[in-house]
């Protein structure tokens, strides 16, 4: 069976049940769909154009300074308040929503971590999802993450619990975390976070289901097995996606059905490719790229500002003699597009490592 066999299955944004139905599909075949972070039409257009190419789900996701961006940083965004990056979110949900039917391939389009300062970021974006709700039954966002990991996990399951509660009736799916991810993203720094934060335990995990699966069966958890945001050299927090079986076990053993849990797959970038299959085999439907795309993105304009670099020193003048004019290589077209090819290969590739490539 293919994913265009889920029940609703279609090309564009897809949300509840239809969004479900493929990560249930991710899960039962041993796949996992990326989410990549984007920043504006360019790096979506990117991910959308290697989805097409793939003929496979993808899934676009905005954190909170990637919002920020898309709306334009000469925005003000004033702390506690959050407005550009609440307009850049829903700005950016509803281009992903424009544009995705003409890709022709189901697109999930979430957001990233929000912490417990940035809430009123996500509940502006939740009320955007009640207005668009209302006019056409389903949310804006396919999805949305909290990540309270910060906080003790009692205040962090309480505060999801409130929001799914507020999300259940639009049918829409919530990704938490437990345990913290390593290292620096979107400007939080976890590189000195302790170690046994870094790693959650098969009790932390099924609080979070104890506490959440009575509201929602759309929930996922990034739960934390020594996984570490951006690309470093290796360390002495090694990754271990084994637990994540231990996980589904102990959960599996006391509600009585085999790997209960959605998992996602945090600071997957630079992993090793047999840690990626067996977090695959161990119920990972989503696993996020930030790192590698974003230097997929630059390599693409380095290369070409190498190859090019005569053409690019003044409006006129080039190695071909002095008067000729450099326009066809500074338009920005050129070279944000040299960026575009780049990542869209990269984003083939983090498929073909999910496996989320048509067999
Ligand atoms: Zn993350």
């Amino acid at each position: 069976m293919s994913f265009w066999e889920v029940p609703g299955c279609k090309s564009g944004v897809v949300t509840g049940d239809v969004a479900w139905g493929i990560l249930k599909d991710a899960k039962e075949k041993g796949y996992a769909i990326p989410a990549f972070n984007c920043t504006g039409t360019s790096s979506v257009n990117a991910v959308l154009e290697a989805g097409k190419t793939l003929n496979r789900p993808v899934m676009i996701q905005f954190s909170e300074g990637g919002s920020c961006f898309f709306a334009g940083k000469g925005l003000p965004n004033d702390k506690g308040v959050l407005q550009a990056s609440i307009l850049g979110a829903v700005v950016g949900a509803h281009y992903v929503r424009h544009i995705s039917p003409a890709y022709g391939v189901p697109v999930f389009v979430h957001s990233d971590h929000c912490a417990k300062k940035l809430l009123p970021w996500f509940d502006g974006m939740l009320e955007a999802d009640e207005g668009y709700f209302k006019e056409h039954g389903e949310p804006l966002f396919s999805s949305h993450m909290l990540d309270l990991s910060e906080e003790p996990d009692e205040e962090n399951i309480d505060i999801c619990k409130k929001y799914l509660t507020r999300m259940a009736p639009m049918n829409q799916i919530l990704e938490m975390e437990i345990g913290i991810t390593g290292g620096v993203e979107d400007g939080v720094d976890n590189s000195s976070v302790s170690k046994d934060k870094l790693y959650s335990t098969p009790e932390d995990v099924y609080k979070v289901w104890e506490a959440l699966s009575p509201i929602s069966e759309k929930f996922t958890i990034a739960a934390a097995f020594g996984n570490v945001h951006g690309v470093y050299k290796a360390g002495n927090v090694k990754l271990q996606p084994a637990l994540l079986g231990d996980f589904q076990k102990h959960c599996g053993e006391k509600v009585g059905k085999e790997n209960p849990y959605f998992f996602v797959f945090h600071g997957g970038s630079g992993s090793e490719k047999s840690d990626i299959a067996l977090a695959l085999g161990n119920g990972v439907v989503k696993m996020n790229v930030d790192t590698d795309t974003q230097w997929a993105y630059w390599e693409g304009l380095l290369k070409f500002y190498k190859a090019k670099e005569g053409w690019l020193q003044g409006q006129i003048g080039n190695p071909d003699g002095p008067e000729k004019p450099n326009k066809s290589y500074y338009d920005p077209r050129k070279w944000v597009r040299e960026s575009e090819i780049t990542m869209t290969a990269r984003v083939q590739e983090s498929c073909s490592d999910l496996k989320n490539v048509n067999a």
